[in-house]
């Protein structure tokens, strides 16, 4: 054994063509005719993918442990076995209509990393794990991101087990079924540090011609549930101004929601403030009667709990002093919250070096949507590498992404993996 020199390891680079070509062959797996996959947690397909890598895994010499909520880790040993692992990982699970890449790009990049360091007979002071979390979509069982959740004590494992799909068939009866229901407690197992490679799911990258985004972090939520009551009359004999119209001043506030995520930049000038609503429902909804209540969602987000809870307070101002001017209540009921994710500046820095030794261009981003990354980061140093997806579209049969961009995020996953290893060294 020796040290490596230097620019041997810088020269490391993936096999982008064996990776690409691990991503379609899973990808068959619960294909559908449009491309997309359709790969549900817990079914017959989900254990198909699960046998697929775990026999990659072990073609690759890892060894393979399953815990109680069928979170998969995959072991490459390292020189120090006391050391605790730098792991990698996502899932493999799928929306209805999903994508190819979603999740799976991060699994079968870790996988690729291990294949690399094998190929050439490179070995690490920590072992290297790559994991396999259960059912992160959320579609079939909520809640989302259960698998990693139950991990990091988010929730307990009783509460995911309860789960039910549409067919009334729970997580616990599920997971025996295919055959995913390890012995291992979940979080029994520690993580040295984590990193994810995902694709973005937004457009930030593409619009900007960006390689890598080095992930900052996941931005916090709050849910909201807001009525507005007026009283319902006839659209012809009531004159305007005798009228208690509940979607004219509904519609002021979903203005401000969305005029409050614009008015909340950082410092730096960035803007991660998110407002939206997505769901309303008008009472009568009928064309010639004025509408007596409206129920509509709220959702927002921003970098930081702070930041996200001053959104919060300036659309219940606004709300108070539009309901004054009007005489028409309006009630906020929150309905979820979910805290913001700073992510380890180790971990960042790690990325942005590796994308930077590679040449790749690289810039700060945030995360809109959870991942498996966010619990993980509960427990150890963690971070995300993003690629661009084309048109910024995902959970969506179209998800797409370049060969280029896959190449380039599993590059600098090794890269960032390997700072964290410790000393590496090659086999004569
Ligand atoms: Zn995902």
């Amino acid at each position: 054994m020796m040290d490596m020199a230097t620019e041997t390891l810088s020269g490391l680079r993936i096999n982008g063509q064996r990776l690409w070509d691990s991503l379609m062959t899973l990808a068959r797996i619960g294909a559908t005719p449009k491309g997309g996959v359709a790969r549900l947690a817990l079914t017959d397909l989900d254990r198909e993918g699960r046998d697929l890598v775990v026999g990659w895994a072990r073609e690759a010499g890892m060894s393979v442990t399953v815990d109680r909520i069928g979170n998969i880790f995959m072991r490459r040993p390292g020189r120090n076995p006391a050391l605790a692992p730098v792991m990698t990982g996502s899932h493999i699970d799928t929306q209805p209509t999903g994508g190819k890449f979603d999740g799976n790009y991060g699994v079968l990049a870790g996988l690729e990393v291990v294949r690399t360091l094998n190929d050439r007979g490179i070995s690490t002071e920590a072992p290297i794990e790559v994991a396999v979390w259960t059912n992160e979509e959320g579609s079939r069982f909520v809640p989302v991101m259960m698998g990693s959740g139950v991990f990091a004590g988010a929730f307990s494992l009783e509460h995911a087990y309860a789960a039910t799909d549409t067919q009334g068939r729970t997580v616990r009866d599920e997971l025996q079924r295919i055959g995913y229901i390890g012995d291992e407690e979940p979080g029994a197992h520690p993580i040295g540090a984590y990193f994810e490679a995902h694709i973005e799911q937004g457009p930030v990258l593409e619009d900007a011609g960006v390689t890598i985004g080095v992930v900052q972090g996941v931005l916090g939520i709050r849910w909201f549930d807001c009525t507005v009551r007026g009283m319902e009359a006839h659209a012809g004999p009531t004159p305007m101004g005798l009228r208690r119209d509940a979607l004219q001043v509904a519609t002021k506030l979903m203005q401000e929601v969305v005029a409050c995520a614009h008015r909340h930049p950082q410092a730096d000038g960035s803007n991660h403030g998110r407002g939206t609503v997505g769901m309303v429902q008008v009472h009568p909804n009928s064309r010639n009667v004025i509408p007596g209540e409206v129920k509509f969602s709220i959702d927002l987000r921003n970098h930081t709990d702070a930041s996200v809870e001053q959104m919060a307070q300036d659309v219940k101002a606004f709300a108070q002093t539009l309901s004054k001017l009007t005489g028409l209540s309006i009630e906020f009921k929150l309905v979820s919250s979910f805290s913001a994710q700073q992510f380890h500046a180790e971990c960042t820095e790690a990325v942005a070096r590796a994308a930077a030794r590679l040449g790749h261009s690289h810039m700060p981003v945030v995360s809109g949507a959870g991942h498996d990354a966010v619990y993980a980061a509960r427990l150890a140093p963690t971070g995300m590498i993003f690629i661009p997806c084309k048109d910024g579209i995902s959970h969506n049969e179209v998800e797409d992404a370049t060969p280029e961009h896959v190449t380039a995020g599993c590059n600098v996953l090794l890269h960032a993996m390997l700072e964290r290893c410790g000393k590496v060294h090659r086999a004569h």
